[in-house]
C-alpha cells in the first residue's frame, strides 16, 4: 500500500504553450491533433494539410 497512483499520470506540469491554430469559425484556439485541428466550442475541424513526400 505504498504505491503511489500519480505515476501514470504524464508530467502535466507547465509546458510552453504553442500559439495554437485560430478556429476561423468562433476564434477559440483549437485542440491540436495527430492530423487534424478541432474547435472544442463549435466543433470545427481542421485536416492538416499532409505533405508528405513518399512513403
Ligand atoms: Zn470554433
Amino acid at each position: 500500500m505504498a504505491e503511489k497512483k500519480g505515476a501514470e499520470k504524464k508530467s502535466k506540469a507547465k509546458k510552453a504553450y504553442k500559439p495554437g491554430k485560430m478556429c476561423p469559425k468562433c476564434g477559440s484556439r483549437m485542440a491540436e491533433h495527430s492530423d487534424r485541428y478541432s474547435c472544442g466550442k463549435c466543433s470545427y475541424t481542421e485536416f492538416k494539410s499532409q505533405k508528405k513526400s513518399g512513403a
